[in-house]
């Protein structure tokens, strides 16, 4: 353990020279201090994050709240750039909180921030440090540049973002005055560079994906492992495994996603052209074959439907017993609109065995057993956010995002985009507020295949383009006009 620690402290040194060097620029130096501060969920520890982020905003005339939450350690970091007030704030939130790593598959350190080819290493650089670094250095940059505003501006990090309790919802009941805002911008939709290095499109979303957990639970009979019986639990949900790998659920496109694919379509080269533009068509021979050529890109395959993912298996305890039952967590992604009954018949449809309950499950943590209150709200929620309209294309703050992104990455078509996963921007739409989701920096499909996954990274130089661009936006929606 000593020896590890030693090793800790001297790459810790390594690096932190390296950060420290005249030609990295201030994002990146920054990116590196936050991933830095391990803020792995569960628990989170956000608030190590908050209290850093406090020394970097306070010296420049922001007001700090930091709202600690019931959990110790987990709090969310409110600053607030104060402008004229003629106009309603503008809110950038950025989750703090990271999932965990698989520590033995990295061939870096994973929190330890390190840089190289000319990339950020670390958890989170993608999802989301290196937007919560772009936003804050954007909006630092306008209080250092005395910048005179017609409307606040207010940076947000945020807690719980990848599970727990105390996400935004919570943070909106608590204190909603403290980020209530005109509109917002949040994670979500990417800046994409194609095989020749050029950004070829930016989706920026208007709406995201719910997200439903479902556990099917098989039952057998539970006896002696020496007597195996037909019935054994584990087959049976073997079984209606073997079913559900077979099965793809059908294509729904929502506007968004068909000016998406119609974008896509403008800026490929043929096949891929005709098959985005079969995709959308009416003739649903075309759609079926074009779905099945998309559907090679998991990306693609997972916003044009409602996607199945089982996440977490439990079935026996000992080598000499056959259980009793055994249960499988699927996780699903829904376009706005499934709920969780249609998904519970559909499910039904396809694994056809009386054997075989299903019951809605936490959606996002294993080891947490939710009272009937918390499934209730849990309940609630889910059904809240199969309901949210997408955010408007004719906003301020959605125009100026566009303009800005077609002249700093000239090369690119803007497109609003469904977005695959979920994020925190439901406290806002929930309450009528517009939210525009980005990832602002250019990723490659390698760099992107490494979110939630191994060696995650980001390039320094897509992290600067990102600050260009939010910086320029916050000057249209909020720099007062003279
Ligand atoms: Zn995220």
């Amino acid at each position: 353990m000593g020896c590890q620690a030693r090793f800790l402290v001297g790459g810790f040194l390594l690096v932190g020279a390296l950060a420290q060097a005249a030609d990295v620029p201030d994002v990146a130096k920054l990116l590196v201090d936050v991933i830095r501060i391990n803020t792995t969920n569960a628990p989170g520890n956000e608030d190590k994050l908050a209290q850093f982020l406090k020394t970097k905003f306070a010296p420049l005339g922001f007001e700090i709240d930091i709202i600690q939450t019931p959990q110790a350690g987990k709090s969310h970091f409110i600053a607030r750039l104060r402008g004229n007030g003629k106009k309603k704030p503008v809110l950038l939130a950025a989750h703090s909180d990271v999932v965990g790593v698989e520590r033995e598959k990295w061939t870096v350190e994973p929190f330890d921030g390190v840089i190289k080819d000319g990339s950020v290493y670390g958890r989170g650089a993608i999802d989301f440090k290196g937007g919560l670094a772009v936003f804050a250095q954007a909006i630092l940059n306008i209080a250092k540049n005395k910048i005179k505003l017609d409307r606040d501006i207010i940076f947000l990090s945020e807690a719980d973002e990848e599970g727990g309790l105390y996400n935004t919802t919570w943070l909106a009941n608590k204190a909603w005055d403290k980020i209530d805002c005109e509109f917002s911008l949040n994670e979500g939709g990417w800046i994409i560079k194609g095989k020749d290095g050029k950004t070829s499109y930016v989706s920026i979303s208007t709406a995201d994906k719910g997200g439903v957990s479902l556990t099917l639970t098989a039952k057998g009979t539970s006896t002696h492992s020496s007597m195996p019986r037909p019935d054994n639990a584990i087959y049976t949900l073997g079984r209606a495994l073997t079913k559900l790998s077979a099965y793809d659920t059908k294509v729904k496109l929502t506007p968004e996603t068909r000016m998406f694919f119609s974008t896509l379509a403008e800026v490929s080269p043929e096949p891929m052209k005709t098959t985005f533009r079969d995709l959308l068509s009416d003739d649903p021979k075309k759609v079926a074959l074009a779905d099945k050529i998309i559907s090679e890109d998991t990306l693609l395959h997972a916003i044009m439907r409602d996607t199945i993912a089982p996440v977490l298996m439990n079935a026996g305890f000992r080598g000499n017993v056959i259980p009793g039952s055994a249960e499988v967590t699927l996780n699903f992604r829904t376009i706005p609109g499934t709920t969780t009954e249609e998904l519970i018949d559909e499910i039904k449809g396809v694994v056809e065995d009386p054997r075989i309950s299903i019951e809605p499950a936490s959606p996002t943590t294993s080891n947490v057993v939710l009272t009937p209150e918390q499934k209730q709200q849990m309940a609630a929620y889910q059904k809240m956010r199969a309901s949210l309209k997408p955010s408007p294309l004719d906003n301020e703050l959605y125009k100026a995002l566009v303009k800005h992104a077609l002249a700093v990455y000239p090369t690119a078509k803007v497109t609003p985009y469904l977005f695959q996963a979920g994020t925190d921007s439901s406290a806002w739409r929930s309450r009528g507020i517009p939210v525009y989701g980005i990832y602002p920096y250019p990723i490659d499909h390698e760099d992107l295949k490494r979110m939630h996954g191994n060696d995650e990274r980001v390039p320094i130089a897509s992290l600067e383009t990102g600050v260009d661009l939010i910086y320029k936006t916050l000057l249209d929606v909020a720099a007062a006009l003279r």
